[in-house]
Formats: structure tokens, C-alpha cells, sequence
């Protein structure tokens, strides 16, 4: 239930000098984190609960950049439309137009059924947060370094006080481990550098070239379409530490050998938790959403999807479901994302084996049907129908024979 506890304010150890909490100024949710995840989860309880008191905290100031391709699909696009901001990315230019190079060499290029938009994180997530200002959430400054479950509240930083707290502070999270949970093992990391270049500013074919070498491993070109584009290559952490070199030197390295027209600028690497070893999303009444969430898709790398939607869910949960959220958040994460998480979860077991996506490639090549279906799993919140898998699996058979 939302409304304001009354009593006498109780006074945490360890509360910054000069502050205590006060559980008179209890805040109904607070935020940790503004990216795509925290300002999702933001927006979505003020739209449902538009007298709540929901207080967003990042440790930068927006604008700021985040390491990212800065690509947004289409189902990115829906959960914005959710979240009362349908247009956006108005103003950015949407391309439908794709070209995947499979690990073996080929290509397919081909139009996908709705187009995606590459919108700079600066720019996306300020506008996400100045959204969720207009709309009366409290932003402000602070880098969250302790919690501590009391009663019905959890006390930040021994100063705020909170019934419902969304962690969306990342994939180096401090809020998950601060709750007990240990941050993504190695070989369900990936890292990921990248940059800009200069481009015409007509292309606007989003490129997407797989690499053998270190398998699974990936180079993209990104279009904006303002003459430039987002240039980045990635890899799954435990490959990147098997070349003994430094990860700058391999990163880098291979961006430019495989985009050797686009030298880029601005270079600029993270981490990536994949989903393949999620946590549970939460503890008390804490829940995890986002990159904290280890919520990013293993075969592509996408995340912003997953952040907006598992951030619009708990902060749903947390106003829909105040007394006790994160049971009802786990419950509508699994009805919107289990069927697909389990799926990507074999998925990438079996991409371990760079001929299995030569054969997925090979068969997009030839059925339109089923480059949409790559669109929706790699992307989306898609499964992959029975006779797709079939036919995948019938030319990855016919591929290792012959
Ligand atoms: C190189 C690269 C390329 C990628 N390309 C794509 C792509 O093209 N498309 C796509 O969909 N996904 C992509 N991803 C994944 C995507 O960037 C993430 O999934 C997405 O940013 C997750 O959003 P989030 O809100 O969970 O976390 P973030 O966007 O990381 O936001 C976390 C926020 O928390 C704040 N914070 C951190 N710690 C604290 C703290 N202790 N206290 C307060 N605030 C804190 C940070 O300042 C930050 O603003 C890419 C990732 C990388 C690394």
C-alpha cells in the first residue's frame, strides 16, 4: 500500500555524518541506477501511481555515455509505447535493413519486419530520465554504497528510507552483491568495445560481421544516420582472457581488422552479463532488473529490451504490490520472459559451435520466415517455432557430413 508511515525517526549505525533516516520521508520506491532499467521501472510506477514518492538515484549526472551499440529494436520501441513515450525516438531515423555474416563467410542481408532505431546513449537515456522528472519522480545524484533490511523498509546509505527498491545499477552492480548475490560468473560474461566513425550519411544498412577466431565473437557497424556510426566488437569474457594479451590490445585490434574502413573514435568498453546465468532477480525487497539482472540476451548481446521491460515490471510490482513486490515481479518477469530465456539458454549452449549459427544463417538465406524469427529471439522476447528448429537443425547435420 502507498501512503506515508508516521513515527519517531529511528537513527541507523553507519548513517553518513550529519544523517539518519527518516521514517517519517519514506519514499514508496527508490531507484538505484537510470539507465533503460532504473528509468523504466520509474516511469512505469508514476504512470500507475501518479501521487507515489518515487526518488531516482544515479551516481552520474545526465547526459552521460554509456559503453553500448546503441542499437533499439522494435520490441525496445513497444515497451516505450508502454511506458507513455511512443515517439521518442521521433526525431532518429529507423533502418529495417540488415546484413548478418555468419562465422563461416555468409552473408545475408535482408529487410526485417519492423526497423530498428540507433539513438546515443547519451541522448536516449537523458531523455528516459528527464521523462521520468516530468512525471515527478525526484532525480538525484548519489552513488549507493550500503542497505540494510529493517522491517518493512530497506534503508540506503543509512540516510534514505525505502519499501520498494529497483536495482538497476548495471553489470557491475553493488546494489546485487550488497544483497548477497554474486555478480555473473566469467563464462557467462561477454565484453564488448566500442566506438564511432564516420559513415555516408545514407547507409543505413546495420551490419552485424561473426568472427571464427575466439568464436563466439562479433563486429558491428551501426548507422545513425547523421553521417555516423556506432562501431563495436565483442566477445565472451573467458575467450578474450585465453589469448594472454591485454584486452585493450585484442579489442581494439580486432575492431579494426574487421571493420578496416571505419577507424573509430571515442572508444569505450563494459561488460556484459548474459542471460544464460541470471540470479534470481531479487531478495527482501530489493528486485533486480536490467543488466544487474544479468538480463541481456547471449546470442546478440542486446539488453535494452530487457532493461526497459524487467524495469517496467518491477516498478509495476512495486506499486501493484507494495507489501510484499518482488514475489509478484519474479511472477510476471517468468510470464514475459521465461519461455524465451529458456530458449536462448540452449541457444547459446548449442552457438558454443560456430557451425550451428552457419547453419541458422544458411537457412534465414533462403526463408524469409526465418530471418524474422532470428529478429524476435535475438532481439525480442521470441522461441523459435518446431519446424524452424528442424530445418536449422536437418542443414547444421547435413553442413558437419559433408
Ligand atoms: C559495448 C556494448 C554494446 C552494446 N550494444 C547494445 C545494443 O546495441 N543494443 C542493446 O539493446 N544492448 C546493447 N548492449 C547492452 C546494453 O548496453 C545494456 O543491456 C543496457 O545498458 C542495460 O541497461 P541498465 O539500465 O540495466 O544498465 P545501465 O545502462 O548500465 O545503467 C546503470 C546505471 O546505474 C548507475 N549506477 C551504477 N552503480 C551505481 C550506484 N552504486 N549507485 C547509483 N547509481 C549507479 C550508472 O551510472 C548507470 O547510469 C551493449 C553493451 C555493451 C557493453
Amino acid at each position: 500500500m502507498f501512503g506515508h508511515h508516521t513515527g519517531r525517526a529511528a537513527t541507523v549505525p553507519g548513517a553518513p555524518a550529519g544523517q539518519s533516516p527518516d521514517v517519517n520521508d519514506v519514499w514508496d520506491l527508490v531507484v538505484v541506477g537510470g539507465g533503460p532499467a532504473g528509468a523504466a521501472a520509474a516511469l512505469r510506477a508514476a504512470q500507475l501511481r501518479p501521487d507515489g514518492r518515487i526518488l531516482l538515484l544515479d551516481k552520474a549526472d545526465f547526459p552521460r555515455d554509456k559503453a553500448c551499440g546503441d542499437g533499439i529494436a522494435a520490441h525496445g520501441r513497444d515497451e516505450l509505447a508502454l511506458l507513455g513515450l511512443p515517439g521518442l525516438l521521433d526525431d532518429y531515423r529507423p533502418t529495417s535493413r540488415l546484413t548478418v555474416v555468419a562465422p563461416g563467410g555468409t552473408r545475408v542481408s535482408a529487410t526485417a519486419a519492423r526497423p530498428n532505431h540507433v539513438v546515443p546513449r547519451t541522448v536516449f537515456d537523458a531523455r528516459l530520465v528527464e521523462a521520468a522528472r516530468a512525471r515527478g519522480v525526484e532525480v538525484r545524484r548519489h552513488r549507493v554504497r550500503a542497505l540494510a533490511a529493517t522491517g518493512p523498509h530497506v534503508v540506503i546509505d543509512g540516510c534514505l528510507t525505502a519499501r520498494a527498491v529497483v536495482a538497476a545499477d548495471g553489470a557491475n552492480s553493488a546494489v546485487r552483491r550488497l544483497i548477497g548475490l554474486p555478480a555473473s560468473a566469467d563464462r557467462h560474461t561477454a565484453i564488448a568495445v566500442r566506438g564511432y566513425s564516420d559513415v555516408a550519411a545514407s547507409d543505413d544498412v546495420q551490419l552485424i560481421a561473426m568472427q571464427k577466431e575466439g568464436w563466439p565473437a562479433y563486429a558491428w557497424s551501426f548507422p545513425i544516420g547523421d553521417g555516423t556510426a556506432n562501431v563495436g566488437f565483442g566477445m565472451l569474457l573467458p575467450r578474450l582472457r585465453a589469448t594472454g594479451l591485454p584486452g585493450r590490445e585484442v579489442l581494439h585490434g580486432r575492431l579494426a581488422r574487421l571493420l578496416p574502413d571505419q577507424p573509430a573514435r571515442d572508444l569505450r568498453a563494459h561488460h556484459l552479463p548474459l542471460s544464460s546465468g541470471r540470479p534470481k532477480a531479487g531478495a527482501g525487497r530489493v528486485m533486480l532488473a536490467g543488466d544487474a539482472a544479468s538480463l541481456i540476451n547471449p546470442l546478440t548481446g542486446e539488453g535494452i529490451y530487457y532493461a526497459l521491460l524487467s524495469g517496467r515490471l518491477a516498478g509495476e510490482a512495486a506499486v501493484q504490490a507494495a507489501d510484499d513486490p518482488l514475489p509478484a515481479y519474479l511472477r510476471k518477469l517468468r510470464a514475459a520472459l521465461g519461455s524465451h530465456l529458456r530458449t536462448t539458454d540452449v541457444l547459446a549452449r548449442l552457438a558454443q559451435s560456430p557451425g550451428f549459427i552457419d547453419a541458422a544463417i544458411g537457412t534465414a538465406a533462403r526463408r524469409e520466415e526465418m530471418f524474422d524469427v532470428l529478429v524476435d529471439v535475438g532481439l525480442g522476447a521470441g522461441l523459435v517455432p518446431l519446424p524452424i528448429a528442424l530445418a536449422v537443425g536437418r542443414r547444421w547435420l547435413r553442413d558437419a557430413f559433408t
